[in-house]
C-alpha cells in the first residue's frame, strides 16, 4: 500500500471533522503557539500587507549560552488576550488562504509514518475519504516542508557565532538579532 494510502485510511479510522469551536486558535489546544517558517511568513504578509513584526514573536523557549549569549528557532505567530491575532470575532480565521501548516492539518501531525493527535473536539468524527486524502495529502506536504526548514536552520546555526550579550533568533534565511 501506498503511504499516502495508509495514512489516509488510518485518518478514516481516527475519524475527523471541525466543530468549528476555535479552541486550537485560541491557545487552550495548541500548547503555546502556532510556529512558523519564513515562507509561512512570507506568505502571510503578501495576504495582509503587514509588517513582519505585527505578525510574529520568537518561539519563545530560550536557550541559554555562555557570555549572555541566547538563542531560540523559528517565530510563533502572535497572540492577543489569549488568542491568535488572525481569529475574527465570528471565528473565522482572517488569513485562510494563507495560513500555517500547522493550522492546515490540525489536530495531526505526522513523526515519520505515525499520526499524533492533539486535543481536539473533532475528533472521532466521520470523515469522508475525499476528505481524508486532502488531509493526508497536507500533512505529507506539511511534513516535507518541516525537514527542508529544519536541515536549512541546521545550516544557519552550524555557520553563526552568537555576539556576547545578544539574543538571536535563528530560522533557514539567518540569524537574526532580536535585542541587545
Ligand atoms: S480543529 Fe478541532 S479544536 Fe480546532 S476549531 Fe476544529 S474542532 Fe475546534
Ligand atoms: S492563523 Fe487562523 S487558523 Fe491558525 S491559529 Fe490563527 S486564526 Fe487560527
Amino acid at each position: 500500500m501506498h503511504r499516502i494510502e495508509a495514512i489516509s485510511r488510518e485518518i478514516r479510522k481516527i475519524g475527523f471533522q471541525c466543530q468549528q469551536c476555535g479552541a486550537c486558535c485560541r491557545g487552550e489546544e495548541k500548547a503555546s503557539c502556532v510556529i512558523v517558517s519564513p515562507p509561512e511568513i512570507d506568505r502571510i504578509i503578501e495576504a495582509t500587507g503587514l509588517e513582519r513584526s505585527k505578525i510574529v514573536v520568537p518561539y519563545p523557549e530560550y536557550i541559554e549560552s555562555d557570555e549572555g549569549r541566547r538563542f531560540t528557532f523559528e517565530w510563533c505567530l502572535k497572540n492577543e488576550d489569549g488568542k491568535c491575532i488572525f481569529l475574527a470575532e465570528d471565528g473565522r480565521c482572517t488569513i485562510y488562504s494563507a495560513r500555517p501548516w500547522i493550522c492546515r492539518t490540525y489536530p495531526f501531525a505526522l513523526d515519520g509514518d505515525s499520526i499524533i493527535i492533539s486535543e481536539c473536539p473533532g475528533v472521532g468524527e466521520a470523515i469522508t475519504p475525499e476528505e481524508a486524502d486532502a488531509l493526508t495529502a497536507c500533512l505529507l506536504k506539511r511534513q516535507e516542508a518541516e525537514e527542508e526548514e529544519e536541515i536549512a536552520v541546521e545550516e544557519v546555526f552550524s555557520s553563526h557565532t552568537i555576539p556576547m550579550g545578544k539574543t538571536v533568533v535563528f530560522d533557514s534565511r539567518g540569524m537574526w538579532s532580536i535585542h541587545g
